[in-house]
């Protein structure tokens, strides 16, 4: 058995980050990752625009997520310190149009991985590779290796082990098992920065876009991108959507607006001024084609109404009838619930076991708001057992 150690489990960005704190601050840090590399759902992540945080003022930033407990931990180590970061690691930043913030082109998402990975490996962290989790308790903490359990005596332990999708990146929940046998108050994982199904299968609009739109679920509004999809839609204003929406039974309906810069009203005023309504859409209020293509599965006696037009291209409706499959959405909300946390994410149940990341009951929208909270909680819990090592 290996002795007294702090364990860090879950080699993603929480528990990286966990790990940097504490070994900046003098300690010997030992992670344990059941993959065979690190930051799977990191490099994901990457795919698709590498998203690191988002520019926005802190006020508004703050307001994307669900939990108070979350927002405080993020305007403690907050956008401005994710840039600093980087750029201590040599990873420079830019500001995207939409105030992302993304490493600089010439950095791809494995050599931010790489500079720091080097940078642990330089502050003497040990990541133990294909250690899978099973079991803890106040003293110990079990894993399975090659077929083989092995037991490790800890003095502090973070778990930063994910949410619940994208299994393959090693996120599998399977710790909800593993901490509800405990007694841990745990919200049950629901898809998060999910597409919806739609009841209308808007089959001739497949893969286009439906560009500066605003979606409208009750008062919740939100301007930005919608894709139709083989099963729906997709896109920044739905996952918006998500945290308001689910509360609710489906079906729900939500509403585009086509046209949010125009009132009804003037919509009106243009398509009475022609008989040519199509004309009239493309020409004089610039509608899209894809908006366009939306419009014309109306049947033809509501399309050639101007009224109830003027009407359904301020609010167009689409009915959802549920979220995607859990597997293939890009966070999860849910979690360790925040009241089985201390102030400083220590599990009050289990001193000295911490937990980081987004296996924290909250949720946000994508945009870098997930990855910002899953470097706060990090650093957090770092800071914390570090404080906790100190001698009094
Ligand atoms: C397609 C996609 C795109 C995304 N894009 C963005 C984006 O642009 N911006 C953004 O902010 N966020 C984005 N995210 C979300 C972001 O990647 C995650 O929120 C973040 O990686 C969560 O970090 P974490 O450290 O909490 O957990 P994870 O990154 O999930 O890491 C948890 C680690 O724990 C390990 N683990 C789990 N269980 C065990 C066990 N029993 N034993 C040992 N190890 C275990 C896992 O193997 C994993 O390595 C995206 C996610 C996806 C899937």
């Amino acid at each position: 058995m290996t002795e007294n150690e702090i364990v860090i489990v879950g080699a993603g960005p929480a528990g990286l980050m966990a790990a940097q704190i504490l070994a900046e601050n003098g300690h010997k840090v030992h992670v344990y990752e059941q993959n065979k590399a690190a930051a799977r759902k990191f490099l994901v992540a990457g795919n698709g625009g590498f998203n690191l945080t988002h520019s926005e003022q802190i006020g508004t930033f703050l307001e994307k997520y669900d939990a108070e407990e979350i927002r405080n931990i993020v305007e403690c180590f907050n956008n401005q310190k994710v840039i600093d970061w980087l750029a201590d690691l040599g990873i420079t930043t830019y500001t995207g149009s939409s105030g992302k913030i993304f490493p600089t082109r010439n950095f791809k998402p494995i050599q931010v991985l790489k500079a720091w990975l080097e940078r642990l490996e330089m502050l003497g962290v040990t990541i133990h590779y294909s250690h899978v989790f099973v079991d803890f308790n106040d003293a110990e903490i079990y894993f399975e290796n090659n077929q083989q359990q092995t037991a490790v005596k800890y003095s502090k332990l973070i778990l930063a082990l994910g949410g619940g999708s994208w299994k393959k990146t090693g996120s599998d929940a399977k710790w909800m098992e593993i901490l509800s046998k405990k007694n841990i108050g745990l919200k049950p994982l629901e898809p998060a920065n999910s597409g919806y199904n739609t009841h209308f299968k808007f089959t001739t609009l497949q893969g286009q876009y439906l560009k500066n739109i605003r979606l409208t679920f009750q008062e919740h509004t939100k301007n930005g991108e919608l894709v139709f999809t083989k099963y729906g839609i997709e896109g920044s204003p739905v996952y918006y959507l998500n945290r308001f929406t689910r509360p609710f039974e489906f079906p729900l309906t939500l509403y585009i607006d086509l046209k949010p810069n125009l009132s009804e009203a003037e919509i009106l005023g243009y398509l009475k001024s022609s008989d040519r309504i199509s004309a009239v859409l493309k020409k004089q209020l610039k509608i899209s084609t894809t908006a366009l293509n939306l419009l014309k599965t109306l049947d033809k006696e509501t399309y050639t109404n101007v009224e109830i037009l003027a009407r359904l291209i301020k609010k167009f409706p689409v009915e959802i009838l549920s979220f995607r499959p859990i597997d293939e959405v890009i966070s999860t909300a849910g979690g360790v619930s925040f009241c089985e946390l201390t102030h400083e994410l220590e599990l009050r149940k289990y001193r000295n076991v911490f937990c980081a990341g987004e296996m924290l009951d909250w949720e946000a929208p994508t945009g870098g708001y997930l990855l910002q909270a899953c470097f706060s909680t990090g650093f957090w819990v770092g800071q914390a057992v570090s404080n906790s090592l100190k001698p009094h």
